[in-house]
């Protein structure tokens, strides 16, 4: 990792450390996988599940997820164990631990709105470009040429700028797509409600890539650190910037190395040989 990014980090880690719990609020699409052209195949980067899954069972570290994605689409990728909370459709959805989803009613006019979209993609032939989430349809132009995306984008928005209008629906720009969604929350809701059900003295750390994280940057704004992880910077409101894959396992390395290192973790404690009393 860059010298003056380990530098900027350490504090907030340390902090980590010390504490009795902390909580990892991380993206999934772009910040723990590589984007992938087929979407079923986007398996995080090498090493960071298992890292991660120590994280959880040594650091009294609560790892939450916050996806694009539907949530119950997140775990398999991961495979961690207990599972993790999981907020889906840019935080729309909330699957908890138990496995419970969360999801607030849509009225008529937003489901009206929804159908008349998905006609729109019908009409113009797209349907097959489209991800379908409760809710939300997004369409994907990854891996197409310049020339394509211009034509597809132009030929989705002709139809879905107007319904979003008229309708109040939520038009998303997101890295490799667009997508229409119910406007009841975004990621940035679902970081405040997440923050507001824990104490103000947990360490929180957000990390993201893309333009659908800034609200949820600056939602933990002023409560812990948010981190900006990608290839290339760009304007953000994240304090940190780290390239993955490398500055990621790093990111994740120091997180577990930190709190393994402090004496008063639980980790160190629950680690102490058992030793028998004399009798
Ligand atoms: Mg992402």
């Amino acid at each position: 990792m860059r010298p003056e990014v380990k530098s900027a980090l350490t504090p907030f880690l340390r902090t980590v450390a010390a504490a009795p719990e902390a909580i990892l609020l991380v993206d999934y699409d772009g910040t723990l996988a590589p984007f992938r052209k087929q979407r079923d195949q986007a398996f995080p980067y090498p090493g960071v599940a298992l890292i991660l899954q120590e994280i959880v069972r040594d650091c009294h570290t609560r790892v939450v997820i916050m996806s694009g994605r539907d949530a119950t689409d997140v775990l398999p990728f991961l495979n961690i164990h207990p599972r993790p909370e999981v907020w889906g459709i840019h935080g729309l959805q909330r699957m908890k631990t138990d496995g419970t989803m969360e999801m607030p009613s849509l009225d008529d006019r937003t489901l009206d709105a929804l159908s008349d979209a998905d006609r729109w993609l019908g009409h113009q032939q797209l349907r097959h470009s489209a991800e379908f989430k409760a809710g939300s349809i997004a369409v994907h132009w990854r891996g197409m040429s310049d020339s394509d995306v211009h034509d597809l984008r132009s030929r989705v928005m002709l139809g879905w700028r107007p319904i979003a209008e008229q309708s109040g629906l939520d038009l998303l720009e997101f890295d490799g797509g667009l997508e229409v969604r119910a406007s009841e929350a975004d990621k940035g809701d679902a970081v405040r409600t997440f923050l507001s059900e824990i104490s103000d003295s947990v360490p929180v750390a957000y990390l993201g890539d893309d333009t659908t994280d800034e609200s949820a940057f600056r939602a933990i704004e002023g409560r812990g650190i948010s981190v900006l992880v990608r290839p290339e910077w760009r304007e953000t409101a994240a304090h940190h910037w780290i390239k993955p894959p490398e500055e990621l396992l790093d990111f994740l390395g120091m997180w577990l190395r930190t709190c393994s290192e402090h004496p008063a973790s639980s980790k160190s404690v629950a680690r102490l040989p058992v030793i028998s009393p004399p009798v």
